[in-house]
């Protein structure tokens, strides 16, 4: 096959339309195994070449150590997906875990990336024995340790738990998981005898993070198995206490999905309640942030006074502005520090009031 064939080869806004035109109902769903796997570009090509026959859209990560697969499928051909992942050994009766709220588009497009890693944990793999994960909980089981004093930790960056996380849980102020590795190890020394439960989004993160726990001593180590995703499907199915409050952060279009009617959020720039989630729109910065619909719109959608200034600005000044600068283009940058938001926002609007720009370079480029 032509290796063009092999990639998606449509611009953003050609995507976008493609996507708002199509009225086929979709499924979204994800899934991860750690199982060894060979040849794996190969595999890359192979599943890029059947999936993307099926209309699927979404992003996945294959590696030497096993595949994560966030994707959109086109319901009608759910079932042939799902014939098509089983027919690989390696891939056989892998648990779907199907989204709580059903976006009307979650992916533009079917990306299939070859990774060292399915999780980047900035770890060595033989650093510790990465089989010897915690005990997976189901969503009973899971609050039932949380009834019994179990500690529960949010394995997620902060930016996920500031919209939604389990009552009491601890919540890592890293950004990384790496960073949340090592601060949860610090933040629980000396309570290695004390039963531990980890959770995060769909479970991936777990499976790395209770070795880790594990093998820093931690010996009542639990994880929520299929993570929130799979925790709301069961309390629902079974008819359990929620003990999940908020929204759950998703690694798509969608952003977040609602778990329950809690709002636990708190806006990064006016600290009023919140969990509406947004990126900046000034796409030099695309900041992730909590964000009030009353920000958004003092703000024009964008982080700070300096970034609204440039995104107020007619296109094509913009483009004159943006030339030579780095554009951001990752969600996963985010703001760590409300406060430190916030006393810039002063400043800017201090500075602002008094020059009435916060851009002097931009007299030259306004006609
Ligand atoms: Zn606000
Ligand atoms: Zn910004």
């Amino acid at each position: 096959m032509n290796p063009h064939h092999l990639r998606n080869l449509h611009g953003p806004e050609q995507l976008r339309a493609l996507a708002e035109r199509e009225s086929r109902a979709r499924t979204t769903l994800s899934f991860y195994r750690y199982t060894k796997l060979t040849d794996v570009d190969v595999l890359r090509n192979a599943l890029y070449g059947e999936w993307n026959a099926l209309g699927v859209l979404g992003r996945v990560y294959l590696a030497a150590e096993g595949i994560n697969a966030q994707v959109s499928v086109p319901s009608e051909a759910r079932d042939r997906f799902r014939a098509a992942v089983d027919a690989r050994d390696a891939f056989r009766n892998v648990p779907f875990k199907f989204a709580v709220e059903d976006p009307a588009i979650a992916f533009l497009k079917l990306t299939i990336k070859v990774k060292k890693k399915l999780v980047a944990d900035g770890l060595a793999d033989d650093a510790f024995d990465v089989t010897n994960v915690g005990e997976h909980l189901s969503a009973s089981a899971f609050n039932d340790r949380m009834a019994a004093g179990a500690t529960v930790v949010d394995m997620r960056n902060n930016y996920e738990s500031a919209i939604g996380h389990f009552e009491g849980a601890l919540l890592p102020k890293a950004d990384k998981f790496h960073g949340a590795l090592k601060e949860v190890v610090e933040r629980l020394d000396g309570k290695q005898d004390a039963p531990v439960l980890l959770y995060c989004t769909g479970g991936i993160r777990c499976e790395k993070a209770s070795a880790y726990l594990k093998h820093h001593g931690f010996n009542q180590v639990g994880q929520l198995h299929g993570g929130i995703i799979d925790y709301a499907h069961q309390v629902a199915r079974e008819g359990l206490t929620n003990r999940f409050k908020g929204r759950n952060f998703v690694f798509d279009g969608r952003m977040a999905e609602r778990i329950t009617d809690d709002v636990v959020g708190t806006c990064m720039q006016c600290g009023s309640v919140s969990d509406r989630i947004a990126n900046c729109l000034e796409e030099s910065c695309n900041l992730l942030l909590v964000q009030c619909e009353a920000c958004a719109t003092k703000y024009n959608d964008c982080c700070s006074p300096s970034c609204r200034e440039i995104h107020q600005l007619p296109a094509t000044v913009q483009h004159e502005w943006r030339k030579g600068r780095v554009t951001r283009s990752t969600l996963a940058k985010a703001i760590s520090d409300p406060e430190e938001l916030r006393q810039r926002i002063r400043e800017e609007e201090e500075l602002l009031a008094l020059n009435g720009t916060l851009h002097p370079e931009l007299t030259t480029l306004i006609p």
